[in-house]
């Protein structure tokens, strides 16, 4: 990264993160869910920022997808691209989060290493890391978007869980156990852990 490039941020002349925190009457946090696809993340997230957004709170939702035909529609998924898509996902998060937003990333993520690169970008402290576990069984049972079908059949490379590793996390701040729950309670269980995180005061 260039030291001396004529690039003079100007942070401390901004509002701070704490003004618009009491703004929005909450403090700001980073949720990352990292599973398997068809784990639940995506589902989840927009359940839960749903249910933040109804009890007064003002979340905002960062999706795979949504980021990959995006910000990101120049990246694949090689192990260079991976990791700046992550990287680029976390900064942009950390915008969201300095603009004291519940911030709700769902993400593949698919290796200790590339959790631990997003977390060092946000702040260990701002970073709560859910860990959607649902069995490769019953992700590939669901298989939401036929992705596991075309995996198996070799249209896909490099499919996580299939011919690409999964690390799970092992201490996630928040583990979710789908297989046995319905999407609201899996949610539920997230807010009861959140709550006390981003109650203001
Ligand atoms: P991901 O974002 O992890 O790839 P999706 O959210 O797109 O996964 O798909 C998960 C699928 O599993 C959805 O069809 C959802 O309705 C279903 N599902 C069943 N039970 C649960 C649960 N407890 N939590 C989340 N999703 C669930």
């Amino acid at each position: 990264m260039p030291t001396d490039n004529n690039i003079h941020p100007i942070f401390e002349r901004l509002l701070s993160r704490e003004d618009k925190e009491k703004r929005l009457g909450q403090r700001a946090k980073v949720l990352w869910l990292t599973g398997l696809s068809g784990s639940g993340k995506s589902t989840i997230a927009q359940d839960l920022e749903r249910q933040l957004y109804n009890a007064g709170y003002f979340p905002q939702v960062l999706d795979g997808d949504n980021i990959r035909v995006g910000i990101n529609n120049n990246l694949g998924f090689s192990i260079e691209d991976r990791t700046e898509n992550i990287r680029r996902i976390a900064e942009v998060a950390k915008l969201y989060l300095n603009s004291g937003i519940i911030t709700l990333c769902s993400f593949i993520s698919p290796t200790k290493e590339i959790r631990n690169f997003a977390r060092s970008i946000i702040g260990p402290e701002n970073f709560i890391e859910v860990f959607i576990n649902t069995p490769l069984e019953v992700c590939e049972a669901r298989d939401v978007k036929g992705l596991y079908k075309k995996a198996r059949a070799g249209e896909i490379k490099g499919f996580t869980g299939i011919d690409s590793p999964y690390e799970a996390p092992k201490n996630p701040d928040i583990e979710i156990l789908t297989a046995d729950k319905t999407v609201e309670e899996s949610s539920q269980q997230i807010l009861d852990q959140l709550n006390p995180l981003i109650k203001l005061g």
